[in-house]
């Protein structure tokens, strides 16, 4: 087991370090004593995937080793299999996905740093079996066209159409960054796969007390989650200052996108809505938003909140709290306080229909 594979615990290699490791899960899971470090990284893994789109390590500063970090990925897949939450395997393959995303294109443009292990893009196409679906060109790449299909399948917007594009031979051409995407889609399918589990009887019952605790930390928000109305004036201050970044087309963070459209989504906006709030133009990144807004929807139940004020803080996006936010913990339950206090407000889509 090494760091790689504990950053990319599904990869083929990483499986097989863990049955090289002659690990069993079932003992992981029904270790007596205290909560075994997989287990309590895996509870986290989950938590983070549903709660915040991602699953890095919380932000209160806990740190697993390279084993507990890679034993986490089978202990989440587990947990999210026995979890009745609507979604859940979506959201948390989602998560999975765009995380791998983020240490992916990180790691290929710093494939110099000899600090840490570096996976290549020629790595992770064979990893993938792409390696004979994916040529380099001059300019960008090209994708078999059945490949391309298969992983632009779930990608909205006009530029994934095959019509829009330029084909030859049976091959795709992809920028460099669109082939990142494709193979985000790549790890969010293998991550899918098979989920969610038939969990054995002995595993379930060992995870019982991980389920409960997830499965009430998504419904203990302090908040009504019905809330329909768009008065910009009564968001918290996180939230106005990431409107005016987000339309001031200042590069916000994956994450503050994360809380943003969580946030707008919330409150009832759809795609359109929340694209032409944030005055986000067609174009790659009116896609990135509506695929987040795809991922963050609910049912209606309320279950995946955006970021608490405790993680807006840790990411830096708690900007300017004022007296409001001293009596809350959640930038949703801000707005719903604001709400109830403000009297008669004017739905900001009526004043622009
Ligand atoms: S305390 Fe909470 S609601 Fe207030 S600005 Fe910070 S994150 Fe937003």
């Amino acid at each position: 087991m090494n760091a790689l594979h504990a950053r990319y615990p599904f990869l083929s290699a990483a499986r097989d370090a863990v049955r090289e490791a002659d690990v069993e899960i079932a003992a992981v899971v029904s270790s007596d004593g205290d909560r075994h470090p997989a287990v309590e990284r895996g509870v986290e893994r989950v938590r983070r995937a549903l709660m915040d789109g991602t699953v890095r390590p919380p932000e209160d500063g806990r740190r697993w080793n390279t084993s507990a970090e890679l034993l986490s990925y089978p202990v989440a897949r587990l947990l999210v299999s026995l979890l009745d939450a609507p979604g859940a395997v979506d959201k948390y393959a989602s998560a999975e996905a765009d995380t791998a995303y983020e240490t992916f294109t990180y790691d290929f443009e710093h494939q110099d740093d000899r600090t840490r292990e570096t996976i290549d893009l020629d790595a992770l196409l064979a990893d993938f079996d792409l390696a004979d679906a994916v040529e380099r060109r001059r300019e960008g790449f090209g994708v078999a066209v059945g490949t391309y299909l298969s992983l632009a399948a779930d990608l909205r917007g006009d530029r994934w159409r095959l019509a829009g594009r330029r084909l030859g031979d049976g091959w795709v051409a992809v920028t460099a960054a669109e082939l990142h995407e494709l193979l985000r889609e790549s790890v969010k399918a293998r991550v899918a796969a098979d989920l969610p589990l038939d969990v054995p009887e002995e595993l379930a019952a060992g995870l019982a007390d991980e389920v409960s605790e997830l499965e009430s930390s998504f419904t203990d928000a302090d908040f009504s989650h019905d809330i329909d109305t768009l008065a910009p004036p009564l968001f918290p201050p996180c939230m106005k200052a990431l409107v005016e970044r987000a339309r001031s087309d200042d590069a916000l963070d994956d994450h503050s996108w994360f809380s943003l459209v969580a946030f707008l989504t919330g409150i009832g906006l759809d795609a359109d809505e929340v694209l032409s709030f944030c005055a986000v133009e067609s174009g790659s990144q009116a896609d990135r938003v509506r695929y987040r807004v795809e991922r963050v929807a609910d049912d209606g139940d309320g279950q995946y909140a955006p970021p608490s004020c405790a993680t807006m803080q840790a990411y830096g996006d708690c900007v300017d709290p004022d007296e409001r936010c001293e009596s809350i913990t959640h930038p949703m339950a801000y707005y719903e306080d604001a709400l109830a206090d403000g009297g008669e407000v004017t739905d900001w889509r009526e004043r622009e229909a």
